[in-house]
């Protein structure tokens, strides 16, 4: 048995324990030691906008933002959860009672058979690429496999198009064809030109966004234009004494200003093929979908074997042989 197929049950585990912590504090809530039930006002839902180890910012539906303990055995919170919480009349803070189910979670390995959940509710990655050198097409993928595997929406955008002669642009237009065909949208901006800004603010609005991407590619420059007036707190600089950069700052999730909302911090940046089970890459691939378990073989690789259902798709010219290429180098890779 692979580690990676160990982790993964691990992970099967640790999630069985939060729904058991789950189903316990549902049990607790009668019974609760801390609430004196007369300080609280009634139940109302809320939006956690950070949430800082001990306490959590939550917001109510007046866009107001309240300090809130947790109900004991709650289980985790995370940016972008959507909770029930009750306000303290005497102290003007709350308590979170309870978590809403999730739409998605985003958690990432922090050590071997360690997770961390980071974001809930997120729906969109937004995946800012270096134009200059063009981007590795197998790279983009792996993006784009973490993201559907985690049942989020894709927008690919080129920062820094302002760095491109006319020529440049167009081949690198005609490389991101093969995505613009799989229906992810492909955006040219630029944060120091304020070109394409507004292309990219339509297709943030009515989403939960995270900005991932290589170091340099122009994140915070993108995100200060779109978040003009709210201040970013992403400081990865270590304390003195600490080795390396750290993740620890909290994730926040900050609304637009032209609409949707954006979940930022270094750890959720840093978002890629976490620890997947190369099994489960190829339905990352939203155009293998279709063709995914109908090779001879059932636990077909695609890569050399016999009536693959893939290959023969590549053959009808139905799926690129990009695409399965790149498919097979990154199962490679994390086999390797
Ligand atoms: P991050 O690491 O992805 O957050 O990247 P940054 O936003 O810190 O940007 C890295 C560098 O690229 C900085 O020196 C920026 O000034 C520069 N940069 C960002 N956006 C643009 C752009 O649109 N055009 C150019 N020419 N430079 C940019
Ligand atoms: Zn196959």
């Amino acid at each position: 048995m692979t580690k990676r197929k160990l982790s993964e049950r691990q992970q099967a585990r640790v999630q069985q324990l939060q729904q058991k912590r789950l189903r316990q504090a549902e049990k607790n809530k009668s019974s609760e030691p801390v609430l004196n039930e007369a300080d609280f006002a009634a139940e109302q839902e809320g939006l956690l906008i950070a949430f800082y180890g001990v306490y959590a910012d939550v917001e109510d539906k007046q866009h107001r933002i309240h300090r809130c303990y947790l109900r004991q055995n709650l289980g985790i919170v995370v940016a972008g959860d959507e909770v029930i919480w009750r306000a303290n009349a005497k102290t003007n803070e709350g308590v979170v009672v309870a978590v809403k189910p999730r739409r998605t979670l985003l958690i990432r390995p922090t050590a071997p058979g360690k997770t961390k959940a980071m974001a809930a509710n997120v729906d969109q990655m937004i995946l800012v690429l270096a134009v200059q050198p063009s981007p590795a097409i197998n790279m983009i993928d792996s993006y784009l496999a973490a993201a559907e595997i985690n049942h989020f929406k894709t927008v690919i955008v080129c920062n820094k198009s302002d760095l491109l002669s006319e020529q440049e642009h167009q081949a690198l237009f005609e490389l991101l064809n093969i995505y613009r065909q799989l229906n992810y949208p492909v955006v040219f901006a630029s944060a120091q030109q304020k070109t394409g800004l507004a292309d990219l603010q339509r297709l943030l609005s009515t989403h939960t966004n995270i900005f991932v991407g290589q170091s340099g590619v122009g994140k915070s420059s993108l995100i200060a234009q779109l978040l003009p007036v709210e201040t970013v707190r992403v400081d990865v600089l270590s304390p003195a004494g600490d080795h390396g950069m750290h993740t620890t700052t909290a994730a926040r999730l900050y609304h637009l200003p032209g609409g949707g909302n954006l979940i930022d911090s270094p750890g959720v940046r840093d978002f890629r093929l976490w620890d997947i089970a190369p099994e489960k890459i190829a339905e990352g691939f939203i155009e293998f979908r279709d063709y995914l378990g109908r090779c001879q073989f059932r636990d077909c690789t695609h890569l050399t074997e016999k009536n693959c259902a893939l290959q023969h798709a590549v053959n009808e010219g139905i799926v690129t042989s990009t695409r399965l290429q790149s498919y097979q180098r990154i199962v490679a890779a994390l086999k390797g």
